[in-house]
């Protein structure tokens, strides 16, 4: 099953992917996440995207294009992949289209997770991670049970991604509107556009994505 998560920045889409990954043994792509680790890594890529990301604005297509073209045809996608934060321009949804095409593969949906830009201000400049296991918190809605201490690990090192800061994510929420809003109806055209309420609890969400996925026609 190969599907693609749209909405904009802090509506859920890494929360419920990671979910997802789970229950259908499908691989969660993030664009986000590699970049992420290019800028750790000091690489050529992470170089030249650092500044862009902390600005909140959008790292070239040709850069992410080359980046997704090599990571969906690795062996964990081989029973389907979750796109995270990709496409996010008209050319990145078009490129992706005959990278499909060219590998004989197909989407079956492309969901499109659906919050108030006010709610999610809020949402994201609470969030945080450990930065042993990767579980993620937020200040107000999801805390550690015990104050500094991850519930998964015990790991007491926690970090904040500089791009939550909420001077960023109002251009990040621009970017979203501007440039990757206008690829709904080109998903819309082709009837594989599902819009699911992402403004509810998180468990109520899953369930939405699920009822989602069982209408999906197999293949
Ligand atoms: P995310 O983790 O998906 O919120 O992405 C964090 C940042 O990485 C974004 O604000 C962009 O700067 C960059 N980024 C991630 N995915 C893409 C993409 N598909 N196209 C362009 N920039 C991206």
């Amino acid at each position: 099953m190969n599907l693609i998560f749209l909405g904009p920045p802090g509506a859920g889409k890494g929360t419920q992917a990671k979910i997802l990954e789970e229950r259908y043994g499908i691989a969660q792509i993030s664009t986000g996440d590699m970049l992420r680790a290019e800028v750790k890594a000091g690489s050529a890529v992470g170089l030249q995207a650092r500044a862009v990301m902390e600005a909140g604005g959008l790292v070239s297509d040709d850069i992410i294009i080359r980046m997704l073209a090599d990571r969906i045809t690795r062996p964990d996608c081989a029973r389907g992949f979750i796109l995270d934060g990709f496409p996010r321009t008209v050319p990145q949804a078009l490129a992706l289209d005959s990278m499909l095409a060219d590998q004989n593969m197909h989407l079956d949906a492309v969901i499109e997770l659906k919050v108030d830009d006010e709610a999610l201000v809020e949402r994201i400049a609470g969030r945080f991670t450990c930065a042993t296991c990767g579980a993620g918190y937020h200040d107000s809605y999801h805390p550690t049970s015990v104050s500094g201490v991850c519930d998964k690990c015990g790991g007491a090192t926690f970090i904040r991604r500089p791009d939550d800061k909420r001077e960023t994510v109002a251009a990040r929420l621009e970017a979203y509107h501007q440039q990757t809003a206008p690829i709904l109806p080109h998903y819309a055209a082709q009837g594989r556009l599902h819009s699911v309420d992402g403004m509810a609890d998180m468990a109520d969400v899953t369930r939405q994505l699920v009822a989602v996925l069982d209408g999906v026609p197999a293949g």
